[in-house]
């Protein structure tokens, strides 16, 4: 089953175009790493899915219904979403927003406190937001990504920068999800999590997919040692760079 399909998008910041008609399909119980340079666009892709950014052009479907028609809000409720950088108010404490979240969410009343117990975000339910370190955010943002048992999480860099501990959390939490039949698309700098992770890489580059194959596959057919090296010759073996 498609659980996300995504068409042609474009978009340009005024006259820097970033995604210039990206493809991208996930199936059921898929974990994708999607990886390319800084700046490739990789977190307004996830953003464009999610709702903040509104493409220029292209259209985007979740289990068949699409985002931007009139039920695409309710459609949403299946995604979790961990921002690379989340904007929390400042002076609201932990406690609080995920009371707040809870009722904004009440058609959900069945919470997912795996990774809120493995990240400890207990300990912070006093503090405010805008006092957290950037690791302890990071913790809030992770374990309301899968509060909720999302179908599919969109992960915007969750290990980058983050303690040993919460990163392994993570991605016990993300394993156990597969198992479970979600949909995962992590997005990542490091070649160990899609590695550890992930059944297929998209990679981006240039404003579009560049590379849309199974890492297995990838490894195989190039001759190279690391997934970084497989990348690096698929894109130079097919003309990219
Ligand atoms: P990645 O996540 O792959 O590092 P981003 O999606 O964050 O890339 O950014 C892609 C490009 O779009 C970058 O050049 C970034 O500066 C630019 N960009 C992102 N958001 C905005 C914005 N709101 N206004 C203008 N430019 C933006
Ligand atoms: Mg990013």
């Amino acid at each position: 089953m498609t659980m996300l399909a995504v068409s042609g998008i474009e978009k340009s910041y005024g006259r820097y175009r970033v995604l210039a008609g990206v493809n991208l399909r996930l199936d059921a119980g898929e974990v994708v790493a999607l990886m390319g340079p800084n700046g490739s666009g990789k977190s307004t892709l996830i953003k464009c899915i999610v709702g903040l950014v509104r493409p220029d052009r292209g259209t985007i479907s979740l289990m068949g219904n699409n985002v931007f028609a009139g039920n695409g809000i309710e459609a949403r409720r299946a995604i979790g979403y961990m921002p690379q950088i989340a904007r929390y108010p400042e002076t609201m404490t932990v406690g609080e927003l995920f009371d707040l979240i809870e009722r904004i969410r009440s058609d959900c009343r069945i919470y997912d406190r795996e990774l809120y117990d493995a990240l400890r975000v207990d300990a912070l339910r006093d503090k405010q937001l805008g006092s957290l370190s950037g690791g302890q955010r990071q913790r809030v943002s992770a374990a309301l990504a899968f509060y909720f048992s999302p179908m599919l999480l969109l992960l915007d860099e969750p290990t980058a920068g983050l303690d040993p501990i919460s990163t392994e959390a993570i991605k016990a939490k993300i394993i156990r999800e597969k198992t479970l039949g979600k949909t995962i698309l992590i997005t990542t700098h490091g070649p160990q999590d899609a590695l550890e992770l992930a059944d297929r890489l998209v990679y981006l580059f240039d404003g579009l997919v560049r590379i849309d194959r199974p890492i297995a596959t990838l490894i195989s057919e190039s001759s190279a040692q690391s997934l970084m090296g497989a990348i690096a010759w698929y894109l130079q073996h097919n003309g990219v760079q």
